[in-house]
């Protein structure tokens, strides 16, 4: 159990935790999580540090000497991480990458919380059930990987991944058990079928992202009026797809709530209470809208 900060100060009891990346300046993890430890009264503070392929082990050497309870992995070291940990969760090693390590008397595990975040997201955001659901995933990146392994753990109808390069949506369908766990992989000529089709259509592409704002990886026409669309991307925080969808009445999630989620699990991880959600959501958008 994490302990109590006293009168809201760092002291000689304060616990360390921080987000590694490269780059790693535009993090809005350390306003979001300080929050959290603010809002918890939990004696910790949570920091940003720019760590490259080089100092990666130095690094993790670093938060086995110095006790580190917890770090945030972001962009390019979710999977050169994973050689450098002690143990890797079952989940993690699935979508294989990792982005929370939680270490435990020096002994460090690793964790994917990106992939849990985005359905819990979507789940409290905007469809409660996706049992039985057809779902269609445009993109086939790291982010996809995380999303298509922890929505198929809720019994959809069908997953489908489309993605530009369609040996990688092949890929991933098979690397995640294919048809017979009913996932498929189609080619592009077939995507406006299978999104007119689809109960929920997810963006995980990074097309329509700051500064590209005005693009989107399909026409609204294409869905099916009340069907979900969901972004990853939450930098515009309503993307074009979003906006094209919610003119053709379809109801629209947006990328946030999946950052918040996977800083919430970390957070639950590292602490073992319950993260203080609409805090960090109310911090986040500030910055954002800042
Ligand atoms: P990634 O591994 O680099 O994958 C990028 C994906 O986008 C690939 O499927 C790629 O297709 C596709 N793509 C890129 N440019 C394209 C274009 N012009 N036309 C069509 N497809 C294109 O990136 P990632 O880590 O998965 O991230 C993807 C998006 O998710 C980003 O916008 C990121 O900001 C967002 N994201 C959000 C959160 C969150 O917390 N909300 C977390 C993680 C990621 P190819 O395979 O053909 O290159």
């Amino acid at each position: 159990m994490a302990e109590h900060r006293l009168n809201g100060t760092i002291d000689s009891h304060t616990v360390l935790y921080g987000v590694i990346g490269d780059p790693i300046r535009h993090s809005k993890s350390p306003i979001m999580m300080n929050r959290a430890f603010r809002e918890t009264g939990i004696n910790g503070v949570y920091t940003a540090f720019h760590i490259t392929s080089e100092t990666l082990p130095a690094f993790v050497d670093g938060v086995r000497a110095m006790g580190m309870r917890g770090v945030n992995v972001t962009i390019p070291h979710k999977l050169q991480v994973m050689e450098l940990v002690d143990e890797i969760d079952p989940g993690a090693l699935a979508i294989g990458a990792v982005n929370t390590i939680v270490n435990e008397n020096g002994k460090l595990t690793g964790y994917n919380t990106d992939g849990i975040g985005y359905v819990r997201s979507l789940k409290e955001e905007a469809e409660s059930g996706l049992a039985g659901k057809r779902i269609v995933v445009i993109g086939a990146g790291g982010a996809s990987r995380g999303i298509v392994y922890s929505l198929l753990k809720e019994k959809p109808e069908s997953v489908a991944i489309s993605n530009r390069t369609v040996e990688r949506a092949e890929q991933l369908a098979d690397s995640l058990g294919g048809e017979a766990a009913g996932l498929t992989a189609i080619p592009n000529e077939k995507l406006e079928q299978w999104c007119g089709d689809a109960d929920i259509v997810i963006n995980t592409t990074s097309v329509g992202m700051f500064p590209n704002v005005g693009q989107s990886p399909i026409e609204g026409s294409w869905m099916k009026p009340g069907a979900v669309a969901s972004d990853l991307i939450y930098n515009p925080l309503k993307t074009e797809f979003l906006l094209r969808a919610e003119a053709r009445g379809c109801r629209i999630h947006g990328g946030l709530g999946m950052f918040i989620y996977q800083g919430a699990y970390a957070f639950e991880y590292w602490t073992g209470q319950a993260a203080p959600v609409s805090a960090m959501r109310e911090t986040v958008l500030e910055a954002l809208q800042a």
